[in-house]
């Protein structure tokens, strides 16, 4: 069966065909592709096409698909075992590696996904600081937890409100929403509900609506008025952590937050979240203390040998060269746009992420962002697709560049672009 084939029966067993909305090709005008296998810079589907993939699990996959090295370590694990639910070395190792290379992590604990992770960390800031609300920014998309899932990210973009249906309004009067680098609103929040704030959550580099990035003083300010009013910040670095640089935009900015959560890279492609603080908050989490939380699957000894294999690989040398492939990837890209019906687009980098989106300056919140700009991005990812190059199926969705986004592919890409 073919690509249109198989996500036609797919729409007969799974609600609209897929396991994650995204996915979907929702607003684009042809059917997802099947993939069958993966390699490097790479994606091969049921059809017999390739692409040169820019969307490397959605973040994942720094290091490529199939990384030998991570390979190794995950055939390594699984010939012991793949599930103990009892205590193993493989996490402790990770658990100790990360503690070591980021100065403000004392204590770290694995669980399943992004979402766990920051659901994890929303409980236990309630739990330490024995206070309510959280304050999330729109356009900031922290996983699919209830209190979050409030004007929320790219799968959601253009659907107004709650952002979903099932969220109740106790909830979402828990939450308060501000938008992004606006001082201001923050501190009208502050002056009025400072006292049962127990969170102020974040993506210090906003990229799941666009690549937001921030001003260094507005997180800094997030930082100051958070600790004026004892509430705790969270950096969801889900995306930025290992990515940015090892110890995400914490390190790269020198802001301490007072939680982190990490996800993506942590688990090279396997199923891993993290969440992370000093050692007096995480000793809150049970057993020690009463915030409870639990996975029968955490730490899984195989999703941790290959986060472990993955992270290890990330030196300050592989940060730099990953941004010059990724510069180079974005110079190309930018001069094919403007030859070919794009010229209004501009590439917002960061790093080894980048954005495509028709303004011509800087965007800092949601509120920046042109309006319809889905029907745009249907007609450029159709077009690239067909050239073999693979965007992430969504006008706010970012591209990620991985080390497997050698010279050659580079070449491939520009080839690929003008054939
Ligand atoms: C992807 C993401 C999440 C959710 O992670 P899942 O593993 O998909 O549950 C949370 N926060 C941020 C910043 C993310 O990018």
């Amino acid at each position: 069966m073919n690509s249109e084939q198989l996500f036609e029966k797919s729409l007969q067993f799974v609600p609209g065909g897929v396991h994650s909305p995204v996915r979907s090709f929702k607003g684009l005008h042809t059917t997802p592709r099947f993939i069958k296998r993966a390699n490097g810079a790479y994606l091969y589907d049921v059809d017999g096409k390739n692409y040169i993939d820019f969307c490397m699990s959605f973040g994942p996959l720094i290091h490529g698909h199939r990384s030998p090295q991570v390979e190794k370590a995950i055939k390594e694990a699984v010939e012991n075992g793949w599930s103990y639910g009892a205590c193993e070395p493989y996490s402790l190792e990770l658990a100790e590696y990360i503690c070591s290379r980021i100065s403000f992590i004392d204590q770290i604990r694995f669980l399943n996904s992004g979402t766990e992770a920051v659901m994890t960390a929303v409980r236990l800031a309630r739990g330490f600081t024995g206070k309510s609300k959280v304050l999330k920014f729109v356009g900031c998309y922290h996983g699919h937890l209830d209190s979050l899932l409030i004007k929320a990210g790219s799968g959601l973009a253009g659907v107004t409100a709650a952002s979903s249906l099932g969220v109740t309004e106790q909830t979402t009067s828990e939450t308060l929403t501000c938008q992004l680098n606006d001082k201001e609103a923050v501190e009208k929040i502050f002056a009025e509900f400072g006292d049962d704030i127990a969170l102020v959550g974040i993506e210090p580099l906003p990229a799941n609506n666009g690549l937001l990035e921030q001003d260094k003083e507005f997180l800094q300010f997030l930082r100051d008025i958070t600790k004026k009013h004892e509430s705790l910040l969270l950096f969801d670095e889900v995306i930025s952590g290992f990515r940015i640089g090892f110890g995400g935009m914490s390190e790269y900015l020198g802001i301490t937050p007072d939680i982190v959560t990490y996800g993506k890279v942590i688990g090279g492609g396997m199923p891993v979240g993290a969440v992370a603080a000093r050692k007096e908050i995480m000793q809150m989490l049970a057993p020690v203390g009463g915030v409870y939380q639990a996975g029968t699957l955490s730490a899984n000894p195989v999703a941790m040998a290959a986060g472990l294999a993955n992270v290890k690989l990330l030196t300050e040398d592989f940060y730099s060269q990953l941004e010059t492939q990724t510069k180079k990837i974005t110079t190309i890209f930018q001069k094919w746009l403007n030859e070919n019906g794009f010229e209004d687009y501009q590439i917002l980098q960061k790093a080894s992420l980048f954005w495509q989106v028709p303004a011509t300056k800087k965007l800092k919140s949601e509120q920046e962002i042109p309006e319809h700009i889905g029907q745009r991005f249907s007609k450029l990812f159709e077009i690239l697709l067909e050239k073999g190059i693979y965007l992430s199926p969504n006008a706010y969705e970012i591209s990620f560049v991985s080390a497997a986004h050698d010279d050659e592919v580079v070449q491939e890409f520009e080839k690929r672009l003008w054939s």
